[in-house]
Protein backbone atom coordinates (compact mmCIF):
# COMPACT_ATOMS: atom_id res chain seq x y z
CA UNK A 1 0.00 0.00 0.00
CA UNK A 2 1.35 3.24 -0.76
CA UNK A 3 0.50 6.49 1.30
CA UNK A 4 1.00 10.02 0.27
CA UNK A 5 2.22 11.91 3.28
CA UNK A 6 2.41 16.37 3.70
CA UNK A 7 5.68 17.43 5.88
CA UNK A 8 5.83 20.59 5.08
CA UNK A 9 6.99 21.52 2.09
CA UNK A 10 6.57 18.78 -0.17
CA UNK A 11 4.49 15.43 0.04
CA UNK A 12 6.47 12.20 0.74
CA UNK A 13 5.18 8.49 -0.69
CA UNK A 14 6.16 5.53 1.72
CA UNK A 15 5.42 2.09 0.51
CA UNK A 16 3.58 -0.13 3.33
CA UNK A 17 3.99 -3.89 3.90
CA UNK A 18 1.25 -4.41 6.16
CA UNK A 19 -1.64 -5.78 5.71
CA UNK A 20 -5.45 -4.03 5.91
CA UNK A 21 -3.86 -1.41 8.98
CA UNK A 22 -5.77 1.31 10.48
CA UNK A 23 -4.00 4.47 9.27
CA UNK A 24 -2.15 4.79 13.18
CA UNK A 25 -0.73 1.10 12.56
CA UNK A 26 0.33 2.44 9.31
CA UNK A 27 2.11 5.80 11.17
CA UNK A 28 3.92 3.80 13.76
CA UNK A 29 4.94 1.02 10.70
CA UNK A 30 6.68 3.71 9.14
CA UNK A 31 8.45 5.07 11.89
CA UNK A 32 9.51 2.21 13.32
CA UNK A 33 10.72 0.51 10.17
CA UNK A 34 10.98 2.71 7.61
CA UNK A 35 11.33 6.73 8.17
CA UNK A 36 11.97 7.27 12.32
CA UNK A 37 12.03 11.37 11.54
CA UNK A 38 7.73 10.74 10.88
CA UNK A 39 5.92 13.63 13.15
CA UNK A 40 2.86 12.30 14.32
CA UNK A 41 0.78 12.24 17.52
CA UNK A 42 -1.58 9.59 19.13
CA UNK A 43 -2.16 8.34 23.12
CA UNK A 44 -5.35 5.69 23.29
CA UNK A 45 -4.93 4.27 19.79
CA UNK A 46 -9.10 3.46 20.47
CA UNK A 47 -10.76 6.75 19.48
CA UNK A 48 -10.82 8.37 22.98
CA UNK A 49 -8.24 10.52 23.24
CA UNK A 50 -8.68 12.81 20.10
CA UNK A 51 -4.53 13.17 19.71
CA UNK A 52 -4.37 11.14 16.32
CA UNK A 53 -6.44 13.81 14.21
CA UNK A 54 -5.54 13.90 10.64
CA UNK A 55 -7.04 14.97 7.06
CA UNK A 56 -7.13 12.16 4.75
CA UNK A 57 -8.10 12.99 1.39
CA UNK A 58 -9.56 16.29 2.58
CA UNK A 59 -11.43 14.85 5.55
CA UNK A 60 -10.76 15.11 8.81
CA UNK A 61 -10.62 11.73 10.75
CA UNK A 62 -9.22 9.70 13.98
CA UNK A 63 -5.93 8.03 12.32
CA UNK A 64 -6.56 5.26 14.81
CA UNK A 65 -10.59 4.82 14.03
CA UNK A 66 -9.32 4.68 9.82
CA UNK A 67 -8.63 1.95 7.79
CA UNK A 68 -5.85 2.83 5.49
CA UNK A 69 -5.87 2.89 1.70
CA UNK A 70 -3.55 2.92 -0.90
CA UNK A 71 -3.28 6.39 -2.44
CA UNK A 72 -4.60 8.12 0.63
CA UNK A 73 -3.00 11.50 0.70
CA UNK A 74 -2.34 12.65 4.77
CA UNK A 75 -2.48 16.22 5.93
CA UNK A 76 -2.04 17.94 9.30
CA UNK A 77 -5.38 19.31 10.32
CA UNK A 78 -6.19 22.77 9.80
CA UNK A 79 -6.46 26.57 11.22
CA UNK A 80 -3.68 25.18 14.04
CA UNK A 81 0.22 26.11 13.63
CA UNK A 82 2.05 22.83 12.28
CA UNK A 83 4.71 21.69 15.02
CA UNK A 84 6.26 18.58 12.88
CA UNK A 85 4.29 16.75 9.83
CA UNK A 86 1.13 16.06 11.21
CA UNK A 87 1.44 17.20 14.31
CA UNK A 88 -0.20 20.56 15.31
CA UNK A 89 -0.34 22.63 18.17
CA UNK A 90 -3.39 22.16 20.22
CA UNK A 91 -2.79 24.70 23.00
CA UNK A 92 -4.97 26.66 20.84
CA UNK A 93 -7.89 24.74 21.97
CA UNK A 94 -7.27 25.83 25.76
CA UNK A 95 -6.82 29.14 24.68
CA UNK A 96 -10.07 29.48 23.14
CA UNK A 97 -12.10 27.95 25.73
CA UNK A 98 -10.55 29.99 27.85
CA UNK A 99 -11.61 32.94 25.70
CA UNK A 100 -15.21 32.08 26.17
CA UNK A 101 -14.76 32.43 30.05
CA UNK A 102 -16.87 29.59 30.66
CA UNK A 103 -16.87 28.20 34.58
CA UNK A 104 -18.43 25.89 36.19
CA UNK A 105 -18.81 25.47 40.64
CA UNK A 106 -17.64 22.57 41.14
CA UNK A 107 -18.85 23.04 45.19
CA UNK A 108 -21.93 23.66 43.86
CA UNK A 109 -24.88 23.02 45.95
CA UNK A 110 -27.16 22.57 43.36
CA UNK A 111 -27.92 18.92 42.37
CA UNK A 112 -28.71 17.43 39.40
CA UNK A 113 -31.42 15.19 38.17
CA UNK A 114 -31.66 12.60 35.36
CA UNK A 115 -33.04 15.24 33.00
CA UNK A 116 -30.45 17.93 33.80
CA UNK A 117 -27.94 15.08 33.04
CA UNK A 118 -29.84 14.68 29.64
CA UNK A 119 -29.72 18.45 28.40
CA UNK A 120 -25.59 18.09 28.40
CA UNK A 121 -24.75 15.02 27.69
CA UNK A 122 -23.87 14.87 24.07
CA UNK A 123 -21.26 17.82 24.46
CA UNK A 124 -20.32 16.65 26.99
CA UNK A 125 -18.95 14.00 24.71
CA UNK A 126 -16.37 15.97 22.98
CA UNK A 127 -12.83 14.47 23.40
CA UNK A 128 -11.39 17.87 21.74
CA UNK A 129 -9.97 16.15 18.79
CA UNK A 130 -10.34 19.50 16.99
CA UNK A 131 -11.46 17.75 13.58
CA UNK A 132 -14.19 19.99 13.72
CA UNK A 133 -11.83 23.36 14.25
CA UNK A 134 -9.85 21.65 11.11
CA UNK A 135 -12.95 21.41 9.13
CA UNK A 136 -14.42 25.15 9.91
CA UNK A 137 -14.97 26.91 6.71
CA UNK A 138 -15.56 30.01 8.17
CA UNK A 139 -12.20 30.37 10.24
CA UNK A 140 -10.86 31.04 6.52
CA UNK A 141 -13.00 34.38 6.65
CA UNK A 142 -12.26 35.31 10.16
CA UNK A 143 -9.64 33.43 12.09
CA UNK A 144 -10.60 34.83 15.33
CA UNK A 145 -14.28 33.06 15.21
CA UNK A 146 -14.40 30.51 18.55
CA UNK A 147 -15.55 27.65 16.38
CA UNK A 148 -17.23 24.86 16.99
CA UNK A 149 -16.41 22.68 19.78
CA UNK A 150 -15.58 25.87 21.87
CA UNK A 151 -19.52 26.80 21.36
CA UNK A 152 -20.31 23.09 21.87
CA UNK A 153 -19.47 23.20 25.45
CA UNK A 154 -20.63 26.89 26.00
CA UNK A 155 -23.96 25.48 25.21
CA UNK A 156 -23.12 22.30 27.69
CA UNK A 157 -22.43 25.16 30.70
CA UNK A 158 -25.38 27.23 29.38
CA UNK A 159 -27.50 24.00 30.05
CA UNK A 160 -25.95 23.32 33.11
CA UNK A 161 -27.88 24.66 36.30
CA UNK A 162 -24.15 24.56 38.36
CA UNK A 163 -22.57 26.94 35.67
CA UNK A 164 -21.63 30.63 37.14
CA UNK A 165 -21.99 33.80 35.08
CA UNK A 166 -24.17 32.08 32.42
CA UNK A 167 -24.59 35.53 31.42
CA UNK A 168 -20.84 35.97 31.13
CA UNK A 169 -20.75 33.34 28.97
CA UNK A 170 -23.38 34.93 26.44
CA UNK A 171 -22.36 38.08 26.24
CA UNK A 172 -18.85 36.68 25.22
CA UNK A 173 -20.07 34.52 21.89
CA UNK A 174 -22.17 37.32 20.62
CA UNK A 175 -18.39 38.75 19.21
CA UNK A 176 -16.51 36.16 17.14
CA UNK A 177 -19.00 33.86 18.36
CA UNK A 178 -22.09 32.65 17.03
CA UNK A 179 -22.87 35.17 14.52
CA UNK A 180 -19.68 33.70 12.78
CA UNK A 181 -21.37 30.69 12.03
CA UNK A 182 -22.67 29.89 8.18
CA UNK A 183 -24.47 27.24 9.83
CA UNK A 184 -23.12 24.64 6.90
CA UNK A 185 -22.65 21.31 8.95
CA UNK A 186 -19.18 20.66 8.36
CA UNK A 187 -18.11 20.39 11.92
CA UNK A 188 -20.85 17.98 12.43
CA UNK A 189 -20.34 15.96 9.28
CA UNK A 190 -16.58 15.26 11.04
CA UNK A 191 -17.25 15.02 14.59
CA UNK A 192 -15.66 11.13 15.58
CA UNK A 193 -18.35 11.87 18.61
CA UNK A 194 -21.46 12.41 16.86
CA UNK A 195 -21.61 16.13 18.43
CA UNK A 196 -23.90 18.30 16.39
CA UNK A 197 -21.97 21.58 16.76
CA UNK A 198 -24.19 23.38 14.32
CA UNK A 199 -27.21 22.28 16.04
CA UNK A 200 -25.39 23.51 18.89
CA UNK A 201 -24.90 27.27 17.29
CA UNK A 202 -28.59 27.09 16.58
CA UNK A 203 -29.48 26.50 19.99
CA UNK A 204 -27.24 29.28 21.31
CA UNK A 205 -28.91 31.39 18.43
CA UNK A 206 -32.27 31.07 20.05
CA UNK A 207 -30.96 31.75 23.22
CA UNK A 208 -29.13 34.48 22.76
CA UNK A 209 -32.57 35.82 20.34
CA UNK A 210 -34.63 35.08 23.80
CA UNK A 211 -32.46 36.81 26.26
CA UNK A 212 -32.93 39.99 24.21
CA UNK A 213 -29.57 39.72 22.00
CA UNK A 214 -29.18 40.77 18.73
CA UNK A 215 -28.20 39.91 15.47
CA UNK A 216 -25.72 42.29 13.96
CA UNK A 217 -25.81 41.24 10.68
CA UNK A 218 -29.88 41.85 11.08
S1 LIG B 1 -21.67 25.00 11.07
FE1 LIG B 1 -20.60 26.85 11.76
S2 LIG B 1 -19.09 26.16 13.23
FE2 LIG B 1 -19.76 24.35 12.04
S3 LIG B 1 -18.28 24.21 10.36
FE3 LIG B 1 -20.00 25.43 9.58
S4 LIG B 1 -19.40 27.54 10.00
FE4 LIG B 1 -18.05 26.26 11.23
S1 LIG C 1 -16.94 18.52 18.88
FE1 LIG C 1 -16.39 16.56 17.95
S2 LIG C 1 -15.00 17.09 16.28
FE2 LIG C 1 -15.12 18.86 17.62
S3 LIG C 1 -13.40 18.64 19.04
FE3 LIG C 1 -15.18 17.70 20.03
S4 LIG C 1 -15.08 15.56 19.47
FE4 LIG C 1 -13.72 16.61 18.07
Amino acid sequence: MKLNIDRGDDSQAYEIQLRHPTLLQAFIEIRENIDPSLGFDYACKSGVCGACAVRVNGEELLACQYDARSGDSIEPLRNFDIIKDLIVDKNLSTELIKKAKISIDNHSSVTLDAGDETKTIEQSNCILCCSCYSACPALDEKEDFLGPFVLTRVLRYANDNRAEASKTMMDTIQKNGIWDCVLCSACTDVCPQYIDSKEDIVQLIKKSLSLGYVDPRA
